[in-house]
């Protein structure tokens, strides 16, 4: 199977868009603009690995925005941007594709990377274009002549190259600046193929553009979803309840640690954005399974919600049983469960009740749990 890699270049400085830090780093809608574009890129089918250029000295507040997300590699830029993919390509090591993009443009369609990747086949090269829709003049004192403008066209990243040859022009570059690495490629000999771009994908260049992009965002649209699981209480089993170990004379029993409370909670954010239950997740039919810590299943259901562009905002869990009494190690649960989801302490509730030893819960053979989650998303229209 062949691998593409993508590689973010986001070590410019990026002042004329305000705001006083570099534009990557500012917030457009949920998250910051880099991390829009990583996430875009990472959650793509097609790509195995991201590597992302900073600058100097920039490499742990980009570790930081990217909170859990894990990058190949985070590579120091360099003087030029050629120099820093350049340095992002040597950090590749060996694959197949690499797709380079510039952070300054956040909102990267998936349409955009299929038609890049097709286009690879028959190319060393491939980059999104689009028409140039206004009159073109050449610039002076005064207006100039104006420029034909049906024999142009507006390049965009990402663009897609085979690695080889991509690298390979690099490590020959001994020309002047080039503006995009398409140029660099195809001045080496190779033939680069155009496919259509995409409007979202203009670059947030000066202060306007982040309305503009937020507008292309969409509206912010809350999307609920519920859970609800049981497990079995058995003799000689440690019990696992909301991400924590409580002390009891039984445990629960299942493929996992059988936690039931996170199970519940998995399978509402699931459920939030519409992407099936935990079963189908992590099969219990699967051995790697066995005896897993639930919080895994958890910080995965929480990934697939960072990876569609959305944001958990509240999640409400209760637990149902007559013992252990849950009041003790409610707060531990709440921590426990905030960390997990990097939700603060007010968006996480915890709640225990009993069924008035009604029932399997109220004969103590078992411990359920439901719980309910909220996300929001931003419904992108072009
Ligand atoms: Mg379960």
């Amino acid at each position: 199977m062949s691998k593409t890699v993508a590689l973010i270049v986001a070590a410019g400085k990026g002042e004329r868009a305000g705001g006083g830090v570099p534009k990557q780093y500012r917030r457009l809608g949920p998250k910051p603009i880099l991390v829009h574009a990583y996430d875009r890129l990472a959650s793509h089918p097609a790509v195995h690995d991201v590597v992302l250029v900073v600058a100097p000295g920039e490499e742990e507040r980009a570790q930081e925005v990217l909170a859990r997300r894990k990058p190949l590699a985070i590579v120091t830029g360099g003087a030029t941007r050629r120099e820093s993919v350049r340095n992002g390509l040597e950090a590749i090591g060996a694959t197949d594709r690499v797709l380079i993009h510039d952070a300054a443009r956040p909102l990267v369609p998936g349409s955009v990377i299929d038609r890049l990747i097709d286009a690879l086949r028959s190319a060393d090269g491939a980059v999104p274009v689009l028409p140039v829709a206004d009159t073109i003049a050449e610039a002076g004192p005064v207006l100039g002549p104006v420029v034909d403008r049906s024999s142009l066209l507006r390049v965009q990243t990402p663009q897609a190259f085979r690695f080889e040859a991509m690298l390979a022009a690099h490590r020959a570059w001994t020309g002047d600046e080039p503006t995009d690495d398409a140029q660099m490629v195809r001045i080496a000999g190779h033939e680069v193929a155009i496919v259509a771009g995409d409007p979202m994908l203009d670059k947030i260049t000066v202060p306007e553009d982040f309305a503009i992009m937020e507008a292309r965002l969409g509206d912010r649209t809350f999307r609920t979803g519920m859970g609800f699981d049981v497990h079995r209480l058995a003799d000689g089993e440690e019990l696992w309840l909301g991400g924590i170990r409580v002390p009891h004379s039984q445990g629960l029993l299942g493929h996992s640690d059988a936690d039931v409370a996170l199970h519940a909670l998995t399978d509402a954010i699931l459920g939030a954005i519409a992407a099936g239950d935990i079963g189908q997740h992590f099969p219990p039919s699967d051995p790697q399974w066995r005896g897993a810590p639930s919080s895994r299943f958890l910080e995965h259901a929480a990934a697939l919600v960072q990876a569609a562009g959305g944001r958990i905002e509240h999640v409400d869990l209760t637990i149902i049983c007559e013992a252990p009494k849950i009041g003790p190690h409610r707060d531990a649960i709440r921590a426990r469960i905030a960390d997990l989801l990097r939700l603060s302490l007010d968006r996480v509730s915890v709640k225990a009740t009993t069924t008035e030893r009604l029932g399997f819960t109220g004969r103590g053979e078992g411990i359920a749990a439901q719980a309910v989650a909220t996300v929001s998303l931003y419904e992108a229209h072009p």
